[in-house]
């Protein structure tokens, strides 16, 4: 069997990890912090339980994937066919993670989740560059049909296809892109994110309205505001950071950003962001 290892138990490796296991794939999810990965185990529990409470999945599917899965305070990567990193968005990490699979491991595909950082510079950092590839999942990555395929510069034809088929094999489409930053998706997801963190700092109107007219004025299924708290303050900082250095100023993070990271409210994971949630419930703030 096809043996994934995913790196990171955070908000990403968690949905990745429970859509490798449930495609068939030997799933093991590993992270550094005992705690994260309990939580993670937990929200991945959680979520396959939800799928038979909701009928969208029977009861002896979610035993098959619950005992496709291991989790891992360490790893060993030696007859691993594919890893995965979802770690924070930090390339010093992500090169250090990537190029520590090192030669012995020649067959292993290694799939960044960056949501901005440069694959090709990853790469470089690897005795392999050419097994290096993104595999941009969203978020949540059970429910998101996309996966962008990030092709570096040395990114070689055969992993090309062997990442775009793994996809496939996961129920998902692809679209395969040059490694730029901010690739097809995060370019645009981050200019409309802080844009209307701005609008909300110089109170053109509520995160709940500004949300609202989006949703309903441009039928975005979700807000910018809504969806930068699920996807993390955090997170979006750090993209925000990156494409403002390699794009331009356009992508600057607004102050209220770094006011509210600050405070540690990073959203849904921590419960408050620019809402205040309850699992997957959001009230609106009275002020942010
Ligand atoms: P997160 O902060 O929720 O999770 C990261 C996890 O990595 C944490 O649990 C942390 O303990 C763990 N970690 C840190 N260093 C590690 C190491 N050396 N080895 C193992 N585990 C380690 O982050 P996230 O939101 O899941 O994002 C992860 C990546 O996915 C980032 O590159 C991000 O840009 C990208 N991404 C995020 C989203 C999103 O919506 N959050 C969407 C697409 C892509």
């Amino acid at each position: 069997m096809t043996e994934i290892i995913v790196v990171g138990s955070g908000t990403m490796g968690t949905g990745i990890a429970e859509v490798t296991a449930h495609a068939g794939f030997s799933t093991t999810l590993v992270d550094v912090d005992t705690a994260a990965l309990q939580r993670g185990m937990e929200r991945l529990l959680a979520s396959l339980r939800r799928g038979v409470e909701k009928g969208k999945l029977s009861a002896e599917d979610e035993a098959a994937a619950r005992s496709r899965i291991r989790f891992e305070t360490t790893f060993d990567p030696s007859g691993a066919d594919i890893l995965i990193e979802a770690v924070p968005e930090n390339i010093e990490l992500k090169k250090q993670l990537l190029s520590s699979v090192g030669a012995k491991n020649e067959a292993t595909l290694l799939a960044t989740n960056t949501s901005s950082l440069s694959v090709t510079e990853i790469a470089a950092a690897c005795v392999r560059p050419d097994r290096v590839i993104g595999l941009h999942f969203f978020n949540p990555a059970p429910v998101m049909q996309l996966v962008e395929v990030v092709r570096a510069e040395q990114t070689s034809a055969g992993n090309i296809e062997r990442a775009t088929e793994l996809v496939k094999r996961l129920g998902k489409t692809s679209v395969v892109v040059r490694d730029v930053p901010g690739f097809a998706t995060s370019r645009l997801g981050i200019i409309l994110g802080m844009e209307a963190i701005r609008m909300l700092e110089s109170g053109v109107a509520s995160a709940a309205d500004i949300d609202t007219a989006m949703e309903l004025g441009y039928r975005h299924p979700m807000g910018p505001l809504k969806l930068t708290d699920l996807v993390g303050l955090d997170v979006r900082l750090a993209i925000a950071e990156h494409l403002t250095k390699e794009l331009g100023p356009q992508f600057a993070p607004p102050p209220l950003l770094r006011r509210l990271v600050r405070a540690g409210k990073l959203g849904k994971k921590t419960g408050e962001g620019f809402y205040v949630w309850s699992g997957n419930d959001a009230q609106k703030k009275p002020t942010v």
